[in-house]
């Protein structure tokens, strides 16, 4: 198949999320013998980055810069991308399934008058059909969907479809495009952030998740030295985040966020079923836990039945010999 492909980018203190090029890879799999093209948004200069995203495998990337693009909001990221859109005339756009993405694509596939297929885990070609996996049911099933005509809209879901390899070699043009942004009713006066240290929660390759069996906010403390040692981010339970030994920003699970991490290792929860929507697709999961009934174990790889303040200190002391 060879359709038009454009995917949006995003950027996150100066470098592109890893999942940007998850979708360009995506991209590439829709439509292997087609065009792919990247669009970057943002106030600054951004066509190193665009390099980037011909490094990792688009053909040509837009640049839209302008001050109304400085912090996202959904009206001048619209404006700004619909207007590529316009221009390039894609046969499909793929993005994130990050919040932005989220925001993002209902909006414009609404504007369009086009099908969205979100959260998708895998993509592959039934005879002359794309079709998109997706997880349903807080990911207890998996449905397989297409999108029979009309223009395409995908997210993607981070950290489950590889991106391709790097190749600095590539060349292809980052072309800036004038776009008139305005009537943006979102002000955005400040962003608070949360933490600005560590690996990103959503695109980390190995979690260490907390929950109320760590007891305190100090009882992070061995769990996130265990994560400094592997290059880990720390997420926690919603019964961590309720008992307040943590921030909500960490809340894995059903109504906080959903991870993929080639290792997950949950001390001290329990397993509960909205706890699994979040995390149950990883790809290793290991659970220290002091009941052996608890329903982590169902889904575990590996199970440690023991106290997480024992055998977490075995483990960073394990690691650190590698
Ligand atoms: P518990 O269920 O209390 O489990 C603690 C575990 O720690 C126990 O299994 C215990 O054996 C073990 N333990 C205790 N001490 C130790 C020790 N020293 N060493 C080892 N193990 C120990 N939950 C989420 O996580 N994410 C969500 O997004 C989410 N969304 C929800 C949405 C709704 C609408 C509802 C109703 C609930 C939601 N929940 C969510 C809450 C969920 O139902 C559970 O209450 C929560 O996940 C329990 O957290 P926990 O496993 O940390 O705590």
């Amino acid at each position: 198949m060879s359709q038009k492909m454009l995917v949006i980018g995003e950027a996150r203190d100066g470098a592109l999320r890893n999942v940007t090029f998850e979708a360009i890879a995506a991209a590439r799999k829709i439509s292997p013998n087609g065009e792919v093209v990247g669009i970057l948004c943002g106030s600054d200069d951004v066509s190193n980055l665009g390099k980037e995203m011909i490094y990792y495998g688009a053909d040509r990337v837009c640049t839209v810069q302008h001050d109304a693009l400085a912090t996202y909001t959904s009206d001048g990221y619209g404006q700004a991308v619909l207007s590529v859109i316009e221009e390039e005339s894609p046969d499909g756009i793929v993005m994130g399934h990050t919040a932005i993405g989220k925001d993002l694509t209902p909006k414009l596939a609404s504007k369009l008058e086009s099908g969205l297929i979100s959260d998708a885990v895998a993509v592959d070609h039934v005879g002359e059909n794309v079709v998109f996996t997706r997880p349903i049911y807080s990911g207890k099933a998996f449905e397989k969907k297409m999108i029979a005509d009309g223009l395409l809209f995908a997210t993607i879901r981070p950290n489950n479809m590889k991106p391709l390899q790097r190749d600095d070699s590539r060349s292809g043009d980052v072309q800036s495009k004038q776009v008139d942004i305005k009537d943006v009713r979102t002000i955005i006066k400040d962003v608070l952030r949360k933490s600005t240290e560590g690996v990103d929660l959503s695109e980390a390759n190995i979690v260490v998740a907390g929950g109320r069996g760590v007891k305190s906010a100090e009882g992070f403390e061995p769990l996130q030295q265990l994560a400094d040692v592997l290059g880990a981010a720390v997420g926690a339970s919603r019964g961590a985040c309720d008992a307040e030994y943590c921030d909500y920003s960490l809340q894995i699970g059903q109504t906080g966020k959903v991870v993929t991490p080639d290792l997950y290792i949950a001390c001290g929860i329990s397993g509960a079923i909205q706890h699994l929507a979040g995390m149950s697709n990883s790809k290793v999961i290991v659970a220290i836990n002091k009941d052996p009934e608890a329903n982590i174990f169902n889904v575990a790889d590996y199970g440690i039945v023991g106290d997480l303040f024992d055998v977490v200190p075995k483990l960073i002391e394990e690691f650190k010999q590698l």
